[in-house]
């Protein structure tokens, strides 16, 4: 695996160590360099001392002056930094010295150097001290080889040199490497460090459930395209998760509603079985109390009391009536219809109460009047509940008005200038058997059934306050109703 460290610590591996390791070679190989010639210039130093006395020694030798000998040999100390200075004749016998102590040159090897005649120098050890020896042949003034001069210098003067030169580039990389370093993690910091901690302090807020925080769009191009990339992310995420929590609604939605459907429908077999079994009792009754009235006398009180039993007979049919509508479900007949039509009849149908009531019932058509595809049947009845509920509330003034709705379907409106409803019942209000009215006077089926035929017809119906003061019903359904009924039986049908 591959080691994991920080980018500070790749950028000290990576990029810091090979320059300051470079910088070392660069500056050991400049050292050597300065070493190698500081020796060379030392070594020529040795042997311009050396051909400056060269002459006059070597005149003295021929004489046999050795005075002189000795006092030319001193002045090599007065030329340059020398540690002894040696002259020999042919034979090697050391004829005069000055300086260090004499050197340990044996005499053959100095016979021999003279016997060659060839200058030359070498490192060599005297009583414990390393020096640099310059040998050069002197000669009498017929060109014959007379002697040798060895000039010498210590070679710790070299050595101190090049210990110096070390230290100083010792130093001078210590201090040049150690602020090379402060640069660089400076830099680090300044350039990346600094911007990475922040896009890294987003993440963690974030990751705290900050979900709303978005990382600064600021610093190097690098950082900001990685804090662009990470901002999209968490938008596409948070789109991501706004839509499930909205598909979750609908979803909930969708079975809250399917749950009130199969509610409306197991009440609706239910009532529908009631008023099956109750209208032929009903109908029994009726036609014996109307034959009984027959043969009764008008004023006598039996006959008072079979006019009684009548009306009721004939309120408790028009309950059976309603609890029969309510179960329908089934029968549908789509045709061909217009609002106007509709409406028309409807308002036909409760001429009588309306007129009765002294309330004024206004149609406010739509041009063009639409063409809807419904069961009319149906629809009317719709149209009737919703009426006649607001004539029973009191209402002076009623109002149906329809215009194109929303994606394509009819928008219908009933507004009146009654009481209106409350909004703690306006919840309610749809549910079967949901009444305000005393016992007897209303059966709270009028709503469900405007449901159930609304909702059969792929619409919504819901209840808001009218411009009129009263109660608003508002009623949106597709203009054809046929594809989405088909398509809820498809549904039922599969999930039977
Ligand atoms: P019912 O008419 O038999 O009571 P409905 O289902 O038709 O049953 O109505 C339920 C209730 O809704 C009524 O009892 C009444 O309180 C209220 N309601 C319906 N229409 C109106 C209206 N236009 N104005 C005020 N209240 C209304």
């Amino acid at each position: 695996m591959r080691p994991i460290y920080s980018l500070r610590w790749a950028l000290i591996l990576q990029v810091l160590v090979p320059l300051l390791a470079a910088m070392a070679v660069f500056t050991t190989i400049g050292l050597t360099t300065l070493e190698r010639s500081a020796e060379t210039r030392m070594q020529d130093e040795v042997e311009l001392v050396a051909r400056a006395v060269r002459l006059p020694i070597s005149d003295s030798l021929e004489q046999g002056r050795e005075q002189d000998v000795r006092q030319a040999l001193e002045s090599v100390f007065r030329i340059g930094r020398v540690y002894g200075a040696y002259v020999y004749d042919v034979d090697g016998e050391l004829v005069a010295a000055v300086g260090a102590v004499n050197p340990a040159t044996r005499k053959r090897e100095v016979a021999e150097l003279a016997a060659e005649g060839e200058q030359q120098g070498a490192y060599e050890q005297i009583q414990g001290q390393d020096v640099y020896s310059y040998f050069l042949p002197l000669s009498d003034s017929g060109g014959r080889i007379a002697g040798l001069l060895q000039v010498t210098r210590r070679g710790s003067d070299f050595q101190e040199l090049a210990v110096q030169l070390r230290l100083q580039a010792v130093a001078v990389i210590a201090v040049a490497g150690g602020l090379i370093t402060l640069m660089v993690l400076w830099g680090h910091r300044r350039a990346i460090g600094r911007h990475f901690d922040r896009l890294t302090g987003s993440m963690a807020r974030v990751e705290s459930g900050e979900l709303a925080h978005r990382a600064p769009l600021d610093g190097p191009r690098e950082i900001r395209s990685l804090s662009q990339a990470l901002n999209t992310m968490l938008d596409s995420m948070a789109r991501a998760e706004q839509e499930i929590a909205r598909r979750r609604d609908a979803q909930l939605e969708l079975e809250a509603q399917l749950r009130h459907a199969e509610k409306l429908a197991a009440i609706g077999r239910l009532a529908s079985g009631v008023a099956h079994e109750l209208g032929t009792p009903l109908s029994v009754l009726d036609g014996k109390a109307q034959r009984a009235l027959r043969r009764a006398e008008p004023d006598a009180p039996e006959a008072r009391a079979l006019q009684d039993i009548r009306r009721e007979v004939a309120r408790m049919e028009h309950i059976v009536r309603q609890l029969l509508e309510f179960g329908r479900g089934q029968n549908r007949q789509y045709r061909r219809t217009r609002m106007g039509d509709l409406a028309t009849a409807a308002a036909a149908a409760l001429e009588q109460p309306f007129s009765a009531a002294g309330a004024t019932l206004e149609l406010q058509p739509c041009e063009p009047d639409p063409e809807l595809y419904v069961d009319p049947i149906r629809l009317e009845q719709v149209l009737v509940n919703l009426l006649r509920n607001a004539l029973q509330a009191g209402a002076g003034a009623v109002r149906v008005s329809w215009r194109p709705g929303d994606a394509g379907g009819l928008q219908l409106l009933v507004d009146d200038d009654g009481p209106g409803v409350p909004a703690e019942s306006r919840k309610r209000l749809f549910e079967p058997f949901y009444t305000t009215k005393a016992v007897g006077e209303g059966t709270g089926l009028g709503l469900a059934v405007v449901h159930g035929i609304i909702t059969e017809h792929g619409g919504q119906v819901q209840v808001e306050d009218s411009p009129l003061g009263g109660a608003r019903f508002r009623v949106q359904f597709p203009l054809n109703a046929q594809r989405r009924d088909d398509v809820a039986e498809e549904i039922t049908d599969g999930k039977s």
